[in-house]
């Protein structure tokens, strides 16, 4: 995780291409709530996106708690901290953001729909995850986690 916020909240490599989510749910350094950082310039229904669709640079930093605003570059993204991470049984599971962390918990939980929007990203799922996540009461805790 650490190093995919290093290169700029590119999270994953395929075809040579960096892939990169629109939002990122981020802990507000002021109020340390939960907070976002969005891509200037990609359109709302876009949930990832590829570096050759788009020219990315700059991010909007926003908290909706104490409403401190701030554009950033992208390479400072590695001084935010994710909001949606979870141990569980000794295994860091996180997720980008809410609709990310909505699919891991359909597919850690056998409910996964094919044409969820992050699906693309199924592969990328760490298998210890689906082995520390065995039963219920771990699915819970990404369920709390979604609703904090
Ligand atoms: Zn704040």
């Amino acid at each position: 995780m650490q190093s995919s916020k290093d290169n700029g909240g590119s999270s994953h490599i395929r075809y040579g291409h960096s892939h990169y989510p629109r939002v990122m749910d981020v802990i507000c350094p002021y109020c340390c709530k939960k907070s976002a950082l969005k891509y200037i310039g990609i359109p709302d229904n876009v949930e990832h996106f590829l570096d050759i669709d788009y020219q990315i640079k700059d991010l909007l930093f926003t908290c909706d708690h104490c409403l401190k605003r701030k554009t950033i570059d992208n390479s400072n993204i590695k001084n935010f901290e994710l909001f949606n991470k979870i141990e569980i049984r000794g295994e860091l599971i996180w997720a980008w953001n809410s609709n990310h962390l909505d699919y891991l918990i359909e597919v850690l939980s056998g409910n996964e729909r094919p044409s969820h929007k992050w699906a693309f990203f199924r592969t990328y799922i760490h298998k210890k995850w689906f082995a520390k996540t065995k039963n219920d009461s771990d699915i819970k805790k990404l369920e709390r986690l979604r609703h904090k």
